[in-house]
């Protein structure tokens, strides 16, 4: 059985546990979580995954310099990614870890099936290796010597490996990329990996001697080497839906609509993921989608500068929807994007309290006083046009041009109440004009809430509370429909969405 069209699977890296997490990976969950929930809002099932990648000589050596034995280790920072996705309200609906035995059965079998297809072979090398990568490196790489993204020198390795034949997919990935010229975004990085291909792939090493690396999946057939993180990370994506272990769910859902990553590991995913998928005779993923690094008020973020951003103080601080909505209103995303609290304060203020809380604030407090506090007679109107564009862009990944038009349309909300006046209205006794724009401001709220539900979850209920919705189930076509609120219902006073900062 194929996958249903209704089924939307989408994922993020599984993040790799040597350190706390910090303001880029919340960066890419958040872009996904935002993703995951328009696409329920299209009235998709979304299989969300996200998960961490807890193999590895940079693991083991950092559990081994925490005093702690590997699981223990890496059983204590996965918890941390679990708390940062419920602080950053993410809807993910599955999270893995390497280290589950679904994983590692699944990951051992895919191992068996590239194996047998002849494009697993064994043979001495020797090269240069930077830990921090989990990757090796040939000269011409490595700038000054240094490994071009940790600046510091790679350690000579000498072993004997499993190499996984990638040389011999490079002519069939470069054929799927000129017949796929959407397999990778946005476009430029596409390109970039297109003449990757062009340069010809090289064979990559998949394992490491058991004497160097213990703490990882034994190769099937031979417990002396274990395998290399990457060919053991990238499966996750297969053996959480099932690979190798629940046949059924792994047809329910496989292949994945879309991974998800920051700009270093593209090539990983674009290259190397879909070659061992087409050794292993399973299909390839709809899309990768690559998204730019923060730098911190103009700087690249790194320990050493100490401007490394923890994710849990600036929500604790600005509240998530505040930290969610900044990460794509004021970024682009796709390019990289400069994170700076001077700039998120800003936000907050103009958008947030300013343009769409004093809007809600304003509307529901004339509603309660001309209308009785209930939603007055119904008008028509249409905002198809507002949020055609909203879908089109939404689609695209084009998350900051989706929410400048819904701020386009709050900020064209407050003209209409500065234009029309109300309460002067209301005193001249032109009690219909009064209740027309009233129905047009709420109506007008509820559309907005659900548009800016996949940025600002708890915001989007807050607002359709205060218009008097007890449950409310948004899809798409409840945004796109004019006139769902009912006269006659009942508003509710509500609390500012954005109080003053302190
Ligand atoms: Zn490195």
């Amino acid at each position: 059985m194929p996958k249903k069209s209704d089924h939307y699977y989408l994922t993020t890296p599984i993040y790799y546990v040597n350190a706390a997490p910090h303001i880029g990976h919340a960066y890419t969950s958040i872009a996904a979580d935002v993703m995951a929930r328009f696409q329920r809002l299209l009235g998709k099932q979304v299989n969300f995954l996200t998960g961490t990648d807890e193999h590895g000589q940079k693991i083991q050596r950092a559990a081994e310099a925490a005093g702690k034995n590997s699981q223990e280790f890496v059983d204590e920072i996965s918890v941390t990614f679990r708390k940062l996705g419920d602080v950053l309200n993410l809807s993910t609906t599955d999270f893995i870890r390497t280290t589950e035995e679904r994983h590692t059965r699944g990951a051992a079998k895919f191992w068996e099936a590239a194996a047998g297809r002849g494009d697993i072979y064994k043979k001495k090398y020797e090269g240069l290796y930077c830990v921090s990568c989990e990757q090796f490196y040939v000269e011409k790489d490595l700038p000054e010597g240094l490994c071009p993204i940790h600046k510091k020198a790679p350690e000579l390795f000498q072993e004997e490996n499993y190499f996984f034949r990638l040389s011999a997919y490079t002519e069939k990935i470069a054929e799927y990329f000129d017949a796929h010229h959407d397999f990778v975004f946005p476009h430029n990085r596409w390109k970039e990996m297109r003449q990757i291909l062009v340069e010809g792939l090289e064979d990559v090493s998949i394992s490491r001697s058991r004497e160097k690396l213990s703490w990882g999946i034994p190769v099937p057939g031979d417990p002396m080497q274990v395998m290399y993180v990457w060919f053991d990370a990238l499966t996750n994506y297969v053996t959480a839906v099932g690979y190798g272990t629940n046949e059924k769910f792994f047809d329910d859902w496989w292949p994945a609509d879309v991974h998800l990553m920051a700009k270093e590991i593209n090539r990983f995913h674009s290259l190397l993921w879909p070659a061992m998928l087409m050794s292993a005779g399973v299909s390839l993923p709809g899309k990768i989608v690559v998204h730019g690094w923060l730098t911190v008020d103009g700087e690249k973020m790194s320990k050493s500068l100490g401007n490394m951003v923890d994710p849990f103080e600036i929500v604790s601080r600005y509240g998530t929807d505040t930290f969610r909505f900044f990460l794509f209103r004021e970024m682009s995303f796709g390019s990289d994007g400069d994170f700076s609290i001077a700039k998120l304060e800003q936000r907050y203020t103009s958008d947030l309290q300013h343009d769409l809380g004093n809007l809600l604030m304003r509307s529901i407090a004339m509603a309660i006083k001309f209308c009785d506090g209930k939603i007055p007679q119904q008008t028509v109107g249409d905002n198809t046009e507002v949020w055609a564009r909203y879908h089109a862009h939404m689609e695209k990944w084009e998350f900051q041009q989706a929410l400048e038009g819904v701020w386009e349309y709050v900020r064209a909300l407050n003209q209409l109440i500065d234009r029309e006046k109300p309460w002067t209205l209301y005193k001249e006794g032109k009690f219909e004009e009064v209740n027309a724009t009233l129905y047009i401001l709420l109506e007008g709220l509820r559309q907005t809430a659900i548009a800016i539900s996949p940025f600002m979850p708890d915001a989007s209920v807050s607002m359709l509370t205060a218009l008097g919705f007890e449950y409310f189930d948004p899809k798409f076509d409840s945004l796109t429909e004019w006139g769902l609120l009912k006269s006659g219902g009942v508003l509710a006073e509500p609390h500012p969405l954005f109080p003053p900062l302190i």
